[in-house]
Parts: C-alpha cells; sequence; structure tokens
C-alpha cells in the first residue's frame, strides 16, 4: 500500500523568517494522526534549508525537509551550486529533479536529470523526479512518447532495487501555476500509463513507486484528484505558499 504524499514546492518564494512562520503555522493545522495518513514534504529555497530543518527538529515534526535542485558532483569548482551531501547533512530526505522550470529556463535535460537522480541515489536522497509534456506536445498528440523518454532517461542505469524509492510526479506543464488542473481522469490515464511504463521493466518497482501529480493543485481539486487509483499525492506550488491551503491538500479526505 503507498502512502500519500504531499509535497511543497515553494520555487523561489519566502525568506527564512518566513519559512520559520510558515512552518509553524502548518504544525498548527495538522493532527498527529493525519501524517499517519499522509506524508508531508517542504521544498523550501536552499537558503532556508537551515531554519526549516531547526524549525522541524525543535518540535519533532513529522514533515519531511526536500530540495528542489542538486548538482550531481559531490563537490568541485561549480559556483553556485550546491551537493547530495551537503543537503543530506541538513536533514534533507527528498529532492526534486527535473522540475520544468528547471528544463525550460535552466536547460536541464534527460541527461542532466539522470545524473542528479544518479547523485541523489548515492547519497540516500531520494529523487522526486518531474516529467510532463507542453502544451504544444500534448496538441500534437505526442504527450506519451514525451513522458516515455522522459521516464527513461531519468530511469537509465538505476538498479532495479533503487527504482521503488524513486517518487515520480507527472505535472503537465501547462497545468503549473497556471489555474488549469489537468481533468482528474485524465491526470489519472496519463499516471496509469506511467506506472505501467515502470512495470514493464521493474514489476515490482511500479507497485511501490509514488506518483504525484503536479499542476494547479488546490484544496478545491484535491479530492476528486486523489481518488483516483494511482494519484499517491501532489506536487503543490502555487497553493503551498499559503499552510492554510497546504493542510487543506493534506487533508483531502475532509
Ligand atoms: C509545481 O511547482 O510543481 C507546481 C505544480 O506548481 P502549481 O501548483 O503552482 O501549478
Amino acid at each position: 500500500m503507498r502512502k500519500p504524499f504531499m509535497v511543497a514546492n515553494w520555487k523561489m518564494h519566502g525568506t527564512h523568517f518566513d519559512t520559520m512562520q510558515w512552518i509553524q503555522a502548518l504544525s498548527y493545522q495538522m493532527e498527529p494522526s493525519d501524517y499517519d495518513r499522509v506524508d508531508v514534504g517542504v521544498a523550501p529555497p536552499f537558503t532556508s534549508l537551515r531554519t526549516a530543518q531547526i524549525v522541524i527538529g525543535a518540535d519533532d515534526l513529522p514533515i519531511h525537509l526536500v530540495a528542489q535542485n542538486l548538482h550531481w558532483a559531490d563537490k568541485g569548482a561549480y559556483t553556485g551550486e550546491v551537493s547530495a551531501a551537503m543537503l543530506s547533512k541538513l536533514s534533507v530526505s527528498y529532492v526534486i529533479v527535473g522540475h520544468s522550470e528547471r528544463r525550460q529556463m535552466f536547460g536541464e535535460d534527460d541527461r542532466t536529470v539522470n545524473r542528479k537522480v544518479r547523485a541523489a541515489l548515492a547519497a540516500d536522497l531520494l529523487p522526486i523526479v518531474a516529467i510532463g509534456e507542453q502544451l504544444e506536445e500534448r496538441d500534437a498528440g505526442q504527450a506519451e512518447e514525451v513522458i516515455n523518454r522522459q521516464l527513461s532517461g531519468a530511469l537509465a542505469r538505476i538498479p532495479a532495487e533503487q527504482v521503488g524509492r524513486i517518487v515520480i510526479a507527472y505535472e503537465p506543464v501547462w497545468a503549473i501555476g497556471t489555474g488549469r488542473t489537468a481533468e482528474p481522469a485524465e491526470a489519472q490515464k496519463m499516471i496509469r500509463h506511467i506506472r505501467s511504463r515502470i512495470r514493464s521493466r521493474h514489476p515490482e518497482a511500479a507497485e511501490e513507486v509514488r506518483i504525484l501529480y503536479g499542476g494547479s493543485m488546490n484544496p478545491g481539486n484535491v479530492a476528486a484528484l486523489m481518488a483516483k487509483p494511482d494519484i499517491d499525492g501532489g506536487l503543490i506550488g502555487g497553493a503551498s505558499l499559503d499552510p492554510h491551503s497546504l493542510a487543506g491538500c493534506v487533508k483531502y479526505w475532509t
């Protein structure tokens, strides 16, 4: 049984002071039993990770710390970059890899994504690999082809026993930050397709891999999305900036 996972992706929002207040505000909204039902992750900017680690640690909150990116090398002359080992030392347990904003604006391709996935796993960080088609690709009937290419790129040369630990986020690019959510049936269809692709090479891992939906998820649409059998959670951008909204997504059954 896959445990649902809701991840707040703040992107480039919030200072470390905001982080402190946000985590406290979220924790006031949550009951211990909520964390039993759903894993909760928070991905603040790098500059807030240390603060988040302290606030989460001080109250022993069961919130997973997530980084938004990493570099594939352990260390070296890579000005402005951050390694998996550096993140691990801050109690980061997951890292987002291949977000469409990084693919589109920072030139990340499938090979880069694969290097980052392997670096994360080698450091015992669990990658949340984002994949998704652009609107023109969907309109041209290429959505599955794009997903297949991004998925096999990300999973290339990953040992079979590691595949089940990876989280995939299906994020149709046209739904990110646009307020336009994929219809639950469409999201389910694409996510089932992703799971069946994984199953064809890694039958056991396919049942373990958590596949999240991302793209304008909010408290108003989360229940319909989570009712679908293959959708295991959400990668939530805009709505996660308000701790009340994130709590609304986490408690999707209420
Ligand atoms: C995201 O950041 O991955 C995302 C899905 O953003 P939004 O929820 O704002 O569409």
